[in-house]
């Protein structure tokens, strides 16, 4: 349906970016070890505490296993709690010893899952289990605090993880409230902003979102087709409201990359099945190595 325009974009942007934004020692570094399956794993972890909407019952346990897998790897991480209409809100902001900078690439997914499947025809007061909706994201975030842990990238990255993404129109609550405290309180002059949501289904497909940073979108799914991911399709997908939006809003370049189309999202079927490692790869693989080759940028004209 979109064979003609994708592949004369394709060479487009090989010819825009691929050769002109990175030199070849950059781009054929031998030493990068996203792995898909390693995120898999990383999603299977989440769903073993349950769901992790504020209050639910295994919740606790999920923040206890993601401060100290990210503890465990080097990173040091700040807890932000907060209130939100009644409710103990936490946001985990992680960062790197081998960070220094001031102008960090952050990047982020929301670690919360929908409490009520408001979509499911059967079962729409219970939770959703969030494999691709919460999961997907976040282990991509920890698949990536892995592999920077093991090599440094050379710029600082700072991972954080939202909660009170996905509560939206529940009880009245707004959506993205984790992203929105953030930025309301941040220290941070941050050059980028990446959000990654839903990015595990196994028929991937990645049109650009609508609101995000244009730049950052060209970068990105340049990098992605350099790899040879044809998921990255330079054509426009939705325009969301998710994590990115509080950022663009303060001016914040910003970027969510995000496969809307997923006929599990919010139903109870929103589980460990419905996940792909090797599009957890085809993420993963695409943001280390653009954050390798974006941080050899002169990140002062940005
Ligand atoms: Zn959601």
């Amino acid at each position: 349906m979109f064979f003609k325009s994708k592949e004369a974009m394709r060479i487009l942007l090989l010819l825009t970016f691929g050769i002109t934004s990175c030199t070849p020692s950059e781009v054929t570094r031998a030493d990068e070890a996203f792995s898909g399956d390693s995120a898999y794993v990383y999603v299977e972890k989440q769903l073993a505490s349950g769901p992790r909407y504020p209050g639910a019952p295994g919740r606790p346990a999920f923040q206890e296993w993601l401060e100290h897998e990210l503890t465990q790897l080097g990173w040091v991480v700040v807890q932000q709690s907060f209130e939100y209409k009644g409710a103990a809100l936490v946001n985990f902001i992680a960062s790197h010893p081998h960070n220094e900078g001031t102008a960090p690439i952050i990047l982020a997914a929301h670690y919360d899952t929908r409490r009520f499947a408001d979509r499911d025809a059967w079962h729409e007061d219970q939770a959703v289990p969030g494999a691709n909706d919460g999961a997907s994201g976040v282990a991509i975030l920890l698949e990536l605090a892995r592999v920077f842990t093991e090599y440094s990238p050379s710029h600082d990255l700072v991972l954080v993880f939202f909660d009170g993404e996905d509560q939206g129109r529940i009880e009245e609550w707004d959506w993205a409230v984790g992203s929105q405290y953030y930025v309301d309180h941040l220290t941070l002059d941050p050059s980028a902003v990446v959000i990654v949501d839903m990015v595990g289904d196994h028929d991937l497909n990645l049109p650009y979102e609508r609101s995000s940073d244009p730049d950052l979108v060209a970068s990105i799914w340049a990098t992605g087709q350099e790899l040879g991911f044809e998921q990255f399709m330079y054509e426009p997908g939705p325009s969301l409201i998710d994590d990115h939006i509080p950022f663009i809003q303060k001016g914040i370049p910003a970027i969510d990359i995000i496969d809307f189309t997923y006929p599990q999202w919010h139903t109870t079927a929103d589980q460990l099945d419905k996940v792909s490692a090797e599009s957890l790869g085809v993420v993963g693989k695409t943001l280390e190595r653009w954050l390798i080759e974006f941080a050899s940028e002169d990140r002062t004209t940005r």
